[in-house]
């Protein structure tokens, strides 16, 4: 087999084999750009060793074959006495990944070898700090030697020698410096620091190999969804110097702006400098722009490969390069990472130089960023940038809160009652803080990832927050929060979160509306001069993804105001209108009736008082949704639901009672409350079965629907109602619903002489209704799926107990990478979906199929629906514009 590959062999295609870094060092070899030759051990190779735990003989001899030819091309051997060849070993994963080694420079260099470095190159000093940085990253990385040791040594030598940087060290400084790391070296591990080359990059070699299961590395590939048996290839590169004097020196850049995607100089170099420096911050870095005085030719061509990379890309690279005593060399470029807005920026920005097309451009942006633009945030041209930020954490919840800082949930509760807006602080949250976050406008913890209780939950609630907050001390005793610098936060001192950045500010920063939504909202117009760029950006991308959805998109909307905004949204109708909340607030006082109606009459006049003011909202939201869909929903919750506590109340009528004035009604509730209680109502008398049960309350509905459709016909109105039976399991429940509502129907018709064309479909969100779709689908126009429901009673979760409970272990664990909540879990639930929608299609070619649970504004399960053959998804009208470009996504 072969494992080794010659830059000059692989190319961009090939990540699977020669991950991220090897395919596109191949690749730009290959562009004939200035790399420093090498080559690449493949991620077959690192399989067949973690299999055996040995290296496959093969791969040594490969090895052997590629080093000599690599020897013969530079006219030196590794490690050459007089002349070394010296190499980078550097992990290159097909995704990049926290937690692996990364790279050993300077491999090679031996006590014997550094000086002859140092007599080639006639740079002392320049010979001794490489070496020095061999052991170190040696050492720490593949010696797994803790790397403060050496830190601390080369401070210590610093300050002992009155250096500011590394730069003012001497040759002399550098040799000690050397004695003294490969002190530590025999002293941490027992032998000597290795002077045969060979064996240093073997070992090199295999450390990255072994790094591939280091406990980080499996904990992130769990959290990301990447497999555990992709492997990780290793790219042996011969070595540049960008640390040989001023006119050396080391950088990165971006070919275009990641954070807006203005076109434009965008890096930061280093002068005298060796790999990581850069990054690492050690000192100061240039702007890339200054490059053009100090090189200009340097410069020049760099500019030359930048819009090389690109075209070849078509797309943002970024990219790390060196210059080696005025020649310019280059060493990683890739598809750069680039925030939301860049992406839909530079998306149309590519479309209009012609180097992608529209269906390509929508590949480029994902809901999830787009999402991201619709969160209010902090105003950055106004406030952000006098803000006091006072720390920075872990973005697990995008959005800006303010509100005064509370630390334990009660206070929490109570000050959001009496008007406050607050933010909940805690080291990190549990179950118990639930309605404190529930109450706070953001949450902010110092402890926990992106997995931890508060960061699921918050996301969960849609609510900002900002976790693990290291540097700042929560002191809940004291109710206060300190910071690194000793100032205090106190309880009612307001402060700012962001939880798309992650940080953290004393004080009240202003908060802007999004632009993208002012524009969704129609406040703000893509056609106006001056219209902000991202916003032009947006409404483009909507067009090319509105133009090839299939998947159409409706609204979960239960009252006229929700209709209308998810209209400017683009929803195409209403999926779920649920009827629930208008039984509640005064109107409760009739169910309550309705309940304890004892007679016939009594439940006709309760019924009668409902009828009324269920037609009249019916027919508010029909006109503001007409001409469109919309779903309505027959009551669904239990009846408990509209009653009142029953501690609550069984203490009253007990202190009546003692008082001797107990009240009659009070009693019969009671006795109801009694009566409906459950002990899992989620599993008790409700959706369908309350049709069922209680006469007459699934007519009065279907009439209220009918009626209030017939009036809009005829005030010249366009509804279109479609009834939906919740919580059905057998087609004998609908069938039963149907018969009656078809006489309703027929008589209203009569009445008032109109075809009302209402359809009647049920939900599918019983595992029983999925599994006998076929034999539902005969009595149903159409099949909407609740999946919330339907995830809930195939896993047998109660969502408000779960999520609170014991999701964050699950996901720390692996066992999810995301809450089958939030994404729909494809090889369960989901494999129900398709079933069903199947067997409902071959029972009903023209069977309507539509989702309404909260998947159907996830981006990823957009794209399960839409292979499966769904007509639409239903979502919350703020999650629509994202449904929407999914859509579009999934048919490009
Ligand atoms: P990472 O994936 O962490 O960026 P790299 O393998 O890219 O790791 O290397 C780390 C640093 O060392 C980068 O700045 C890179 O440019 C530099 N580097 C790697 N190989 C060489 C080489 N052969 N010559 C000079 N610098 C190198
Ligand atoms: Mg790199
Ligand atoms: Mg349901």
């Amino acid at each position: 087999r072969k494992f080794v590959y010659d830059f000059s062999e692989g190319n961009k295609d090939l990540k699977d084999l020669l991950g991220g870094k090897g395919a596109n060092l191949a690749e730009m070899t290959n562009l004939g750009l200035p790399v420093p030759p090498g080559f690449t051990i493949t991620t077959e190779a690192c399989k067949a060793y973690l299999e055996s735990g040995e290296a496959p003989a093969a791969l040594r001899d490969q090895v052997s074959e590629h080093l000599a030819a690599l020897e013969q091309r530079m006219g030196k051997k590794l490690g050459q006495a007089d002349d070394p060849l010296l190499v980078s070993v550097r992990s290159g994963a097909k995704f990049s990944m926290p937690g692996m080694m990364d790279t050993v420079l300077n491999i090679g260099l031996s006590d014997e070898s550094v000086h002859g470095l140092a007599a080639q190159s006639g740079d002392e000093r320049f010979a001794w700090d490489s070496y020095r940085r061999l052991i170190q990253m040696f050492g720490d990385t593949v010696l797994g030697i803790d790397g403060e040791r050496f830190a601390e040594t080369l401070d210590a030598t610093k300050s002992a020698r009155g250096a500011v940087t590394d730069v003012d060290l001497t040759a002399d400084d550098l040799k000690e410096l050397v004695g003294k790391f490969k002190a530590i070296v025999s002293e941490e591990t027992g032998r000597d620091f290795p002077q045969d080359p060979r064996e240093q990059m073997d070992l090199a070699v295999r450390a990255v190999f072994d790094s591939w299961n280091g406990s980080r590395a499996r904990l992130y590939r769990r959290q990301e969804r990447i497999p555990h048996d992709l492997g990780t290839a290793v790219n042996i590169c011969s070595m540049v110097f960008g640390n040989l004097g001023p006119d050396s020196g080391t950088g990165v850049a971006f070919t275009r702006d990641p954070a807006s995607g203005q076109q434009g100089v965008y890096g930061d170099y280093l002068q005298n400098a060796q790999g990581e420096d850069v990054v690492a911050g050690i000192r100061n870095t240039v702007p890339l722009a200054d490059l053009e005085q100090l090189d200009k030719a340097s410069y020049d061509q760099l500019m030359q490969i930048m819009e090389t990379l690109e075209n070849h890309y078509r797309d943002l690279c970024d990219i790390e390069f060196t210059i080696e005593r005025g020649k310019l060399w280059m060493l990683q470029t890739r598809v750069g990472k680039r925030t939301a807005a860049a992406a839909f920026r530079i998306a149309t920005q590519l479309v209009d130089q012609g180097l992608i097309d529209e269906a390509e451009a929508l590949q480029r942006v994902n809901g999830t960023q787009l999402a991201q633009l619709m969160f209010p945030r902090f105003d950055s041209n106004g406030g952000l940038k006098d803000a006091d930020q006072i720390g920075w954490g872990i973005a697990a919840s995008p959005g800006a809160a303010v509100g005064k800082a509370v630390f334990d949930s009660y206070t929490a509760i109570k000050w959001s009652r009496s008007g406050e807006k607050v933010i909940l602080i805690r080291r990190e949250t549990n179950p118990d803080d639930l309605d404190g976050m529930l109450a706070a406008e953001g949450i902010l913890t110092s402890r926990g990832g992106k997995t931890s209780h508060a960061a699921v939950v918050a996301r969960g609630m849609g609510k900002t927050c900002v976790c693990g907050a290291e540097e700042l001390e929560v002191d809940t005793k004291r109710r206060c929060l300190k910071t690194q610098d000793g100032r205090v936060v106190e309880e009612g001192d307001v402060v700012s979160i962001d939880g798309s950045t992650g940080k953290v500010y004393a004080g009240e920063v202003p908060v802007v509306p999004s632009p993208v939504v002012e524009y969704f909202e129609g406040r703000m117009h893509a056609g106006a001069d001056d219209a902000d760029e991202l916003v032009k950006a947006v409404h483009r991308i909507m067009a090319y993804a509105d133009r090839v959805r299939r998947l159409r998109v409706r609204a979960n909307a239960d009252n006229a105001e929700d209709a209308a905004r998810a209209r400017r949204f683009g929803a195409q109708g209403i999926g779920l209108c649920r009827t629930e909340h208008m039984f509640l607030g005064e109107r409760r006082e009739l169910v309550e009736r309705l309940i304890l109606a004892g007679t016939e009459d009594e439940r006709e006049q309760a019924l009668g008082a409902l009828l009324p003011l269920q037609k009249g909202d019916f027919i508010e939201l029909f006109e503001s949704m007409d001409g469109l869909p919309v779903t309505v929903r027959l009551l669904d919750p239990p009846l408990h639901e509209f009653l009142p506590d029953i501690t609550e109340l069984s203490v009253r009528v007990a202190l009546a009672e003692s008082r001797k004035d107990a009240n009659e009604n009070d009693l019969r509730l009671l006795q109801a409350v009694h009566r409906l209680h459950e002990q899992n109502p989620m599993l008790g008398l409700r959706g369908v079965r309350l049709g069922l049960v209680i006469p007459g309350l699934f007519t009065m509905q279907i009439r209220a629907i009918a009626e209030a459709s017939a009036e809009r016909k005829a005030a010249g109105g366009d509804p279109r109602a479609e009834i939906m039976i919740p919580l059905v399991g057998t087609v004998q429940e609908l069938e039963l619903v149907r018969e009656e509502a078809e006489q309703v129907i027929a008589e209203i018709e009569r009445e008032h002489d109109v075809e009302l064309g209402l359809s009647l479909g049920t939900m599918i969100e019983l595992p029983r209704a999925a599994l006998t779709a076929g034999q539902i689908a005969e009595c149903a126009d159409f099949f909407s799926f609740g999946t919330n429901d339907l995830t809930q009673t195939v896993w047998a979760f109660s969502r408000d107990d779960v999520e609170a409970s014991f999701f964050t272990a699950y996901l720390e664990k692996g066992i999810f990478g995301v809450s089958p909540f939030e994404t729909i879990d494809k090889d369960g639930v989901g494999s129900l979906v398709r079933s069903a929608a199947e067997a409902g299609r071959a029972t009903r070619p023209d069977l309507k199929l539509g989702v309404c649970g909260e998947h159907g504004g996830d981006p990823e399960s957009v794209h399960f629906f839409h292979e499966v053959g769904l007509d639409y998804v239903s979502c919350s009208p703020f999650r629509i514009p994202v449904a929407r470009l999914e859509a579009g996504r999934a048919a490009a």
